[in-house]
């Protein structure tokens, strides 16, 4: 179930757990106050899912060219420079 917060000018920042379905308050359930709805927690997790899966496929390419750079290497050492600046 996913996590909204919400921002009361009285109460400050709070969080409700509410389904999907379900509509955004407009009341703040402490005060009665009107509530304004922050951006949802579950966002940051999809960005930080994304940003692995980047980080993934990154340090696996980054191992494919350290392994050519070290076959290279043995044959001619100056074939390195390059691709170590393109990095
Ligand atoms: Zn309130």
């Amino acid at each position: 179930m996913p996590t909204y917060e919400y921002y009361c000018e009285k109460c400050g920042r709070f969080e409700e757990f509410q389904r999907m379905s379900d509509e955004p308050l407009s009341r703040c359930p402490t005060c009665g106050g009107p509530v304004r709805r922050l951006i949802s927690r579950n966002v940051s997790i999809i960005f930080k899912g994304s940003g692995f899966y980047t980080t993934d496929n990154r340090s696996a390419d980054y191992k494919e060219k350290a392994k050519k750079d070290s076959e290279a290497e043995s044959s001619s050492g100056s074939s390195k420079a390059p691709d170590a600046a393109g990095v």
